[in-house]
């Protein structure tokens, strides 16, 4: 398997940045996220306060990004991971379609989680909660469970789950008309908390209680804790120093997700630092390896 020097999740500001340092400074690197780059640079109207492109629009910013990133020939990787997991001196990460992939460094970029965890997620997690329905969907074949869908990309896996499971409940959190090609039933009431013993058994929302052997959530993006066992935070963010180093040696975070100012000029200039101090920490790695 190629061992990536580093592995950038997310396409927003700081994941770019930090993908154009490290391609110029010659390291193999892969970048997960969306051609889209980020919702919120899609959906800014004009931005007066990023120097280089005055009054830009978010649609703007990012397809000069995006001109950026092609002629560095940096690709982006369509894919959501859903867990990193620190090996020691390299890193694990699953991805949404259950394939793994292997880096030296890990950079963080994947924007911040609005919100917090629903009561009985992080009890659950993993007994009746999961995060990756094409990873564990094999193990609620012909039994039923319950979706809650962040955005409309979320609804390809809860399609499989459809030909998977003998029921599938899907709690959209956005107001666009969900579209499935199996028989999924829409629910729009609002997931409250899960409920069980040993594991999960009921997701109740404002509406009613329904009873399911898993509740999937498929958020935009995960909260940090949860997407990296073992990684230390403060609320939504994840704690860093100067050099953007977290509590995990070779795992860096920048951007929304180390906390506020939420700002694009901000995380790029994280995204840069980040990138930065994982090839120093690479250079570290190859010097103890000698
Ligand atoms: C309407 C609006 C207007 C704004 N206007 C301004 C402004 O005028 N000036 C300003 O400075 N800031 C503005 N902001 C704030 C700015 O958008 C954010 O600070 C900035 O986008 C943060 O960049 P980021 O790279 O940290 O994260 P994001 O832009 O949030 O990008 C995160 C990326 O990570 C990806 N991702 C998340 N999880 C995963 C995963 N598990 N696997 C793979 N990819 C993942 C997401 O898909 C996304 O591509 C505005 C925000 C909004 C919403």
């Amino acid at each position: 398997m190629t061992r990536y020097d580093t592995a950038i999740i997310g396409t927003g500001p700081a994941g770019i940045s930090a993908a154009i340092t490290a391609k110029v400074r010659n390291k193999n690197l892969i970048l997960f996220g969306s051609k889209d780059l980020s919702t919120k640079m899609q959906v800014a109207h004009e931005i007066l306060n990023y120097p280089g492109l005055p009054a830009v629009s978010g649609k703007d910013m990012a397809a000069a990004f995006t001109r950026q990133l092609e002629q560095l020939g940096i690709e982006i990787t369509e894919e959501k991971v859903t867990a990193v997991y620190s090996m020691g001196d390299y890193f694990t990460l699953q991805k949404s379609n259950g394939e793994y992939v292997e880096a030296s460094t890990v950079i963080l970029a994947s924007g911040v989680v609005a919100g917090k965890p629903y009561p009985g997620e992080e009890q659950f997690l993993g007994r009746g909660v999961s995060y990756c329905a094409t990873c564990d969907a094999p193990l609620y074949k012909g039994k039923t469970v319950a979706v809650i869908g962040g955005a409309p990309a979320e609804e390809a896996e809860a399609d499989y789950l459809g030909e998977v499971c003998e029921k599938v409940y899907y709690f959209p959190l956005y107001k666009e008309e969900p579209k499935f090609r199996n028989a999924i039933e829409v629910v729009r009431e609002k997931p409250l908390e899960i409920l069980g013993g040993m594991k999960a058994e009921t997701l109740k929302t404002d509406g009613g209680e329904y009873e399911v052997a898993c509740v999937f959530i498929l958020r935009e993006a995960q909260f940090p804790g949860q997407l990296v066992p073992g990684l230390a935070t403060e609320g939504p963010a994840v704690k860093v120093n100067m050099q953007m180093e977290t509590n995990i040696p070779g795992l860096f975070a920048c951007g929304d997700i180390a906390g506020q100012p939420y700002q694009y000029i901000k995380a790029a200039g994280q995204g840069n630092v980040a990138a930065l101090s994982a090839v120093n920490y690479l250079a570290a790695l190859a010097r103890k390896n000698i």
